[in-house]
């Protein structure tokens, strides 16, 4: 379950994301004014940050400069009533990842949430396999495993993607890149070398598997 600190002062607007986060499978905790939600931030272990520009106590700014000078780089999405561009880009200047301004839909937030998430999550493991994503190093039981780049970059789209199926034409496109002359066969051949290198049984994949006539799926 993924953490959301929420940082927001309306009472009606807390309880419309509280529970719509909930149902979406979130856990959320929640202050109503900036230095309660600053030491939230600082002492909590949260995944991100749901951070109103409007607080009392201190500004969303004033909150989010704090956090960042502390070192805290979770992700943080601002919210702002007012639609002023200057804000948006104060705030992201300052640090924020993204920002919404109000009003939104849930399924808005929950969709940008589930974005930063998934781009700033550190360490993705499976089996005896993790891969740290900021050294773009992958390890099986503690010993390094040498990956070609395009080897990780296939893995890391595919584990970023848990339960997908994803196309070898999505896999070429966003591994290769457009306009590479190559076929989808290059998919499978590094697909290959991915669980000989990572899968305990490579003809029989437990993590890296094929879905027939589709693509592969990452199964955690
Ligand atoms: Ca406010």
């Amino acid at each position: 379950m993924k953490r959301i600190l929420l940082i927001e002062d309306e009472p009606g607007l807390v309880l419309t994301i509280t529970d719509g986060l909930w149902a979406e499978g979130f856990t959320v905790t929640s202050c109503e004014d900036g230095p309660s939600g600053l030491a939230a931030a600082l002492g909590g272990e949260n995944d991100a940050i749901v951070l109103d520009g409007m607080l009392p106590g201190m500004d969303g700014l004033q909150v989010l400069a704090k956090l960042r000078a502390a070192g805290k780089r979770m992700p943080v999405l601002m919210l702002t009533a007012r639609s002023q561009t200057a804000d948006k880009v104060a705030g992201l200047r300052g640090g924020a990842d993204d920002y919404l301004t109000k009003p939104f839909a849930m399924a808005e937030l929950v969709a940008r949430l589930e974005v930063m998430l998934r781009r700033t999550t550190q360490e993705l493991q499976f089996g005896d396999v993790s891969v740290d994503v900021v050294a773009a190093s992958v390890k099986r039981a503690g010993t390094t495993v040498t990956l070609s780049a395009k080897e990780y970059q296939l893995l890391k789209y595919l584990v970023e993607r848990p339960g997908e199926v994803v196309g070898r034409e999505e896999l070429l496109a966003n591994v290769w890149g457009y306009g590479a002359s190559i076929s989808t066969r290059t998919v499978d051949v590094h697909m290959t070398w991915l669980r000989q290198k990572l899968e305990t049984h490579a003809s029989e994949p437990r993590f890296l598997v094929t879905v027939r006539g589709m693509g592969y799926r990452f199964t955690p």
